[in-house]
């Protein structure tokens, strides 16, 4: 029985997470979460769950009404709160389901603990890359992608080699303005971003895929989590979402993993250690996608990935910086301080303006991050002013 942790218990990978442990009750044991907006819910978990014995919530208040409510659970609060649940010794595996550069000091917490850590914020990854990579050398802990692509990659590497391998194919599904030209961007509203063609995620993830941000996010977690240079990393649109993401080898073979769009099935291989658990919530069949097509997927049209790849090779606090400023963009964006088609603006001014250092500390990472979104949003001062 694995005993497991969610960070990030409300938010939608802590919420599929939290179904895929209720269907798997001789395998998984959840243990402890963190719930930071939804706290009303608490009551409802705690039945769904009876082995929860830590509960890490926002604030002391909301942290000193339930204890009083429920004496058996330790509730922990604030970011303190978070670091004590990442690093408790009675959980096994943590899922770090928490949205942006918040999941970082947790995540980093649990990995010093020598807790596996079933990885959805790829913020973590991309903000402190060499930081854990160099971390992971001296902790034995396991880190299981969930992020649907990475699984796929991580499915398709199975029982490889890196030396046979010729380059990763990361597959976007290129959003819902796919289609449009920039020209025609200018005046979505975060409405219209909000609606993902082929998954339902947060508010900001669902925005990041709009933009092709998300996939510049997922090049430089492949390059840490795989070790491939970026040069070996390519992206291709492919608007049904049905290929997750595909390996090319030296012999010309190329390795491709598809199914249905869950989240469920990477969270729960990611759970499960990287095994195939029965589960027959998510069936595919082939004939219901009678055609799989797929596009170039253009940095001139997406000037993400451009960016990303920038950053990547770069490297140093330049992730970080990329990273603050776009969710200083995509915050503005979606309170209509910000038009869409900008974000990518503040993005690139941020990262032109904000020197790079060397990636030796969380506080450098911290540093960074702060300079980094007052940048940002400066620029979002500068550009939301303006007719879009
Ligand atoms: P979400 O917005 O639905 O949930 C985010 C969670 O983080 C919520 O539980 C929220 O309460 C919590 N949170 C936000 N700010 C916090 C803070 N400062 N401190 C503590 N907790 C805080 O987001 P999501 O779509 O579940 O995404 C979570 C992570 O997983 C992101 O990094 C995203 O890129 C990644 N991811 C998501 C999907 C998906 O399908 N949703 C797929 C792949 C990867
Ligand atoms: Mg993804």
């Amino acid at each position: 029985m694995k005993k497991i942790v969610i960070l990030g218990m409300s938010g939608s990978v802590g919420q599929q997470t939290h179904q895929v442990i209720l269907r798997h009750p001789d395998q998984f044991q959840l243990v402890g979460f963190s719930v930071w907006h939804r706290h009303h819910d608490i009551p409802t978990w705690i039945n769904q769950h009876p082995h929860v014995t830590m509960i890490a919530v926002q604030s002391d208040q909301i942290a000193s009404e339930y204890q009083l409510l429920y004496p058996h659970i330790r509730f922990v609060s604030g970011a303190e709160g978070l670091i004590q649940l990442a690093e408790w010794s009675h959980s096994e595996l943590v899922v770090s389901a928490i949205v942006g550069f918040a999941g970082l000091a947790p995540t980093l917490a649990a990995i010093r603990s020598h807790h596996d850590i079933a990885l959805a914020n790829k913020e973590t990854l991309v903000v402190a890359g060499e930081l854990i990579t160099d971390l992971l050398k001296s902790h034995p802990v396991h880190l299981f992608p969930v992020d649907s692509e990475h699984s796929a990659l991580t499915q398709a590497l199975v029982g490889e080699s890196l030396a046979s391998v010729d380059h990763l194919i990361l597959t976007a599904s290129g959003g819902p303005f796919r289609s449009l030209t920039r020209a025609q961007l200018s005046g979505i509203t975060p409405e219209q971003a909000l609606r993902h063609p082929t998954w339902t995620m947060g508010a900001k993830i669902s925005i990041d895929s709009a933009t092709m941000v998300n996939k510049g996010l997922e090049i430089i977690e492949a390059h840490f989590l795989f070790h491939i240079p970026y040069d070996r990393i390519d992206v291709v649109i492919h608007p049904q979402s049905v290929v997750h993401s595909a390996v090319s080898f030296i012999d010309g073979s190329v390795k491709a993993q598809l199914g249905a769009t869950s989240m469920e099935i990477p969270i729960l291989y990611a759970l499960a250690g990287h095994q195939h658990c029965a589960d027959t919530t998510h069936p595919f069949n082939f004939f219901k996608h009678p055609q799989l097509t797929f596009e170039v997927a253009d940095s001139e049209r997406f000037p993400a990935l451009r960016l990303a790849y920038q950053v990547g090779r770069e490297g140093g606090t330049k992730p970080c910086i990329f990273n603050a400023a776009n969710e200083i963009a995509v915050e503005a964006f979606l309170h209509h301080h910000l038009p869409f088609h900008l974000i990518e603006t503040v993005i690139e001014e941020t990262c032109k303006a904000c020197p790079r250092e060397n990636q030796t500390s969380l506080s450098v990472l911290l540093t960074a991050d702060q300079q980094a979104r007052q940048i940002a949003q400066h620029w979002v001062h500068h550009l939301g002013g303006r007719p879009s």
